[in-house]
């Protein structure tokens, strides 16, 4: 069957990795989360106090970094490594979450993403989420979701994730990290968020996981008839 590019971009903690992985599985494609990339390089930068603000400093910096996704064998999901060390836990800390979104808003940092992303997607066959994956990475991917869900809703479902990581953190720590990185994520000058004209709205704020999925694999279908 003829494989397809699907993007799925949208605001933070609203479930874009659980659909993308869903929807990945269930098709036998290869999942891509390329917000954990703008993550390693702001771990990367943050251990080498990188000044990300000067160019040739960030330039410099960027040629020593590696990155890959490697499937861990026990769970079968793909892991983030930086320069052969699996970060997959540390970038999903509360110190990278809160520096992840300045990194991200650096031309040359994106310029370096970017390519590896559409790299990765040459022979098609894959689901991508982030935040300018349909208007930047795909521009001609054929399916494009743009996922929201009520910030409540959204708060919840990160603070469960990383109240079990740092029982320290609360709530409101959480809500403001969020609400920071989609301020910044929507406004920066370079691929800011937005939803593509042609990206179909799945608000998930009441939906099951099997109900976003059947959704989802009922747009796919209509895709995959229509090409
Ligand atoms: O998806 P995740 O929340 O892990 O992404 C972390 C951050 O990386 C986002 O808040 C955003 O600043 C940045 N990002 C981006 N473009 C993407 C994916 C993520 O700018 N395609």
């Amino acid at each position: 069957m003829k494989k397809i590019i699907i993007t799925i971009d949208g605001w933070s903690s609203c479930g874009k990795s659980t659909v993308a992985k869903q929807l990945a599985r269930a098709l036998g494609y290869v999942y891509i989360d390329s917000g954990a990339m703008y993550r390693a390089i702001t771990l990367y930068f943050l251990r080498n106090h990188i000044d990300w603000t000067d160019e040739k400093e960030t330039l410099e910096a960027l040629q020593n970094i590696d990155l890959q996704f490697i499937a861990n064998p026990l769970t079968q999901q793909s892991e983030m490594h930086l320069n052969q060390e699996n970060v997959e836990y540390l970038i999903r800390d509360l110190v990278v979450a809160e520096k992840v979104s300045d990194v991200a808003t650096i031309a040359s940092v994106r310029t370096f993403a970017v390519a590896q992303q559409q790299k990765m997607g040459e022979q098609k066959g894959i689901v991508m989420d982030g935040r300018d994956i349909g208007t930047t990475v795909f521009p001609n991917a054929e399916l494009k979701i743009f996922m929201t869900a009520d910030i409540q809703t959204r708060v919840e479902r990160r603070y469960k994730e990383m109240h079990d990581k740092n029982p320290n953190i609360t709530m409101d720590e959480v809500k403001k990290n969020l609400e920071t990185r989609d301020y910044i994520d929507s406004h920066r000058e370079v691929s800011p968020l937005r939803q593509a004209e042609d990206a179909i709205l799945l608000d998930n704020s009441l939906l099951t996981m099997e109900e976003q999925l059947d959704i989802a694999l009922k747009w796919v279908a209509k895709k995959l008839a229509s090409h």
